[in-house]
């Protein structure tokens, strides 16, 4: 029997399950027990429809059984089993993974808090066992294999004896070392302690010989037996009391069932009775999962019937702008057999998912409202789903979502509320006023912001791309509009400042002309502006489409040709201004030149890639050489 290698990152996986020095190896039991459920799911719903099979909901159970002597610890179910093939390619490789995600091939990381991300059950037995057997008989199959393995160097695998279909696991355990104490899992009470505290909602019985002692009959001396028990109450958590379940339990229940090495942010644990009758348990995760963001992330709570699992991802259940929710919905008004076709048109669980959307978003209010901490780890995982809700179908969630928005603000550059910064409006000012910039740097260093600040006025500091859609999408937020301070018809000037530059305009309007012949259709227009400070111009947009939307509209494939209609503004006070008068009289070449150079630099200033930067800087070396 030849050996066989592991592949390659199973092997680097292994490797780090033996050497581990995470400090919570007892949860190898879980895994293996949880192993082992899934696999007579599989059996039982085969059992349905499948008249030779002659086993029925009682007979299945998992077995396990600790031999002190022998140092052992062996699991056995009768579940579905495994052919060869199976054990080749479930054991022998990561499958699902694809890749693991290490930073470094080097670095081992301080804990398995990495592999916890895949889901790597099996091989958690590697943290306490020296030398590991799987032996299995697969349904429909005449002959039994044993899989053995003692680590990274590889496995083995051979005909074997079984009669009944299942897998039993012996688990070699380690001997003890001066750290680890890896005897404590051959103490049967440490084992039933183990499994009541992790296993103990899965479904079947867990069943372990254990001993006890008793007085003789007509004596005073005590005699040891051994008592087959079940372990756990088969009690799935969500149909527990809330008052009967603790914190803690919750946690562990999240991060076993939907493998995440973090706690959730939030639990939500529903009992609900009247026109649909279920019990829904759901989670906030902390953090997105690494495919959160792309097409391949699939959204959905699992759906039981009475406790009986019937689909594991049910779709119809969250939004989408929920779709970071992890959780089940179980209800004993759907039927066991009901078809996903079915199910779509099923009127309880529209009610149900109704039911469980206000759940889940007045519970997100109440997290941003009282525990902000929180909400911002939320939000920075998983804000830009909301945001895109809001904006999403024509805005048709928006009334849902508003109040969940966060924003940055230029009010000690923090993330606000809509409302929040509401409450902090001057007066008479109408709208919440906005600027779109790559970074808070940028938004903050923008020529325009510099005046509105200097006013009083707060700004959000939109970075996201999907922010300004967002903005206009909502429209208005409690009959309060939005304005972006780099609009060109923004204006929080007072009557005596709008005279005093319509005079100016008039005065100046040869040289704004000239200005203008000099930028030809690159911009709509060339302003005097009372908005500037240090800054001599600024560029500012006319209509609806902004330079940032403009810069994300022209990024995506179908439609490049988006433009905003630019205006280049012209800071009177500034000394440059006094050049542009004086080159308009003397030499409009020069004017021309220094134009096209502002106009730039302007651009820069907004983030905006500029068309030909060799041009721009001959321009600026020419105009510097007058220096000379
Ligand atoms: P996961 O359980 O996350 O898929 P594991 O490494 O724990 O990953 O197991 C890999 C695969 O091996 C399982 O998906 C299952 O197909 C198979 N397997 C593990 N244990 C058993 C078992 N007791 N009976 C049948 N199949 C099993």
């Amino acid at each position: 029997m030849a050996m066989q290698e592991f592949k390659a990152e199973s092997k680097r996986l292994l490797e780090l399950m033996i050497g581990s020095i995470y400090t919570h190896k007892e949860i190898f039991l879980r895994e293996l027990i949880s192993n082992a459920s899934d696999a007579i799911d599989k059996m039982y719903f085969k059992s349905l429809t499948d008249d030779s099979i002659k086993l029925s909901r009682d007979d299945f159970e998992i077995n396990i059984a600790v031999d002190k002597d022998a140092r052992t610890v062996t699991i056995t179910d009768n579940g579905i089993g495994m052919t060869k093939e199976e054990l080749e390619n479930n054991l022998g490789t990561i499958a699902k993974s694809g890749s693991l995600a290490f930073k470094n091939e080097n670095e081992q990381p301080e804990d398995i808090s990495v592999i916890g991300q895949f889901g790597v059950g099996f091989y958690s037995a590697f943290m306490v066992a020296k030398k590991v057997t799987v032996t299995s008989k697969a349904f429909g199959s005449q002959t039994a294999y044993r899989w053995t393995s003692e680590g990274v160097e590889g496995y083995e695998i051979e005909t074997a004896e079984r009669d009944e279909v299942g897998t039993t696991i012996v688990l070699y355990i380690k001997e003890d070392t001066d750290e680890e104490r890896y005897s404590e899992y051959l103490d049967s009470y440490r084992i039933s302690s183990l499994i009541k505290r992790y296993s103990d909602y899965i479904h079947y019985p867990i069943k372990m010989p254990v001993e006890k002692s008793r007085k003789k009959e007509d004596s005073d001396e005590y005699e040891t037996y051994t008592e087959i028990e079940t372990l756990n109450t088969m009690l799935p958590l969500w149909r527990k009391n809330k008052s009967e379940i603790k914190e803690e339990e919750y946690k562990e229940f999240y991060k076993n069932k939907f493998y995440d090495y973090e706690d959730p942010i939030a639990t939500i644990h529903t009992k609900t009775e009247g026109t649909a009758t279920y019990d829904a348990l759901m989670f906030i995760p902390t953090r997105a999962p690494y495919d959160y963001y792309t097409k391949e992330f699939q959204k959905g709570l699992q759906l039981y019937s009475n406790g009986v699992l019937i689909m594991d991802k049910c779709s119809d259940l969250l939004p989408d702008y929920l779709a970071f929710v992890r959780g089940l919905v179980d209800s004993q008004d759907l039927s066991l057999n009901i078809s996903r076709e079915m199910l779509q048109h099923d009127r309880q669980l529209t009610i149900i998912a109704k039911n469980i959307e206000k759940k889940i978003l007045s519970e997100l209010k109440s997290i941003c409202n009282n525990k902000r901490e929180k909400y911002e780890t939320f939000w920075s995982s998983f804000g830009r789903q909301i945001k895109f809700g809001a904006y999403d179908s024509f805005g048709m969630n928006k009334e849902k979502l508003q109040d969940l928005l966060l924003f940055t603000s230029s009010y000690e550059e923090k993330l606000v509320t809509l409302d929040e910064y509401i409450s902090r409006m001057k007066p008479d000012q109408n709208d919440i006023y906005y600027v779109t910039g790559e970074n808070i740097t940028r938004c903050k260093n923008l020529p325009q912001t510099e005046f509105v600040l200097e006013k009083g006025f707060e700004i959000l500091y939109l970075t996201e791309d999907v922010d300004e859609f967002c903005i206009k999408i909502l429209d208005k937020y409690k009959e309060k509009g939005f304005k972006s301070i780099q609009d060109g018809d923004f204006n929080i000037d007072t009557e005596d400042e709008k005279k005093a530059t319509e005079k100016l305009t008039e005065e100046n309007k040869p040289l704004l002309e000239e200005m203008q012949l000099a930028l030809g259709d690159k911009v709509n227009s060339i302003r005097i502006s009372n908005r500037l400070k240090n800054h001599a111009v600024c560029i500012t947009t006319d209509g609806n489409i902004s330079l940032e939307m403009e810069k994300v509209l022209n990024q995506m494939p179908q439609d490049n040709s988006v433009k905003a209609k630019r205006v280049l503004e012209i800071n009177p006070n500034h000394k440059i201004f006094a050049l542009l008068q004086k080159l308009n009289d003397s030499d409009k070449d020069k004017l021309k030149e220094l134009t096209d150079v502002l106009y730039t630099q302007a651009l820069i200033v907004e983030g905006v890639a500029i068309e030909n930067p060799s041009e721009y800087s001959a321009k600026v070396c020419d105009l510097l050489s007058m220096l000379g």
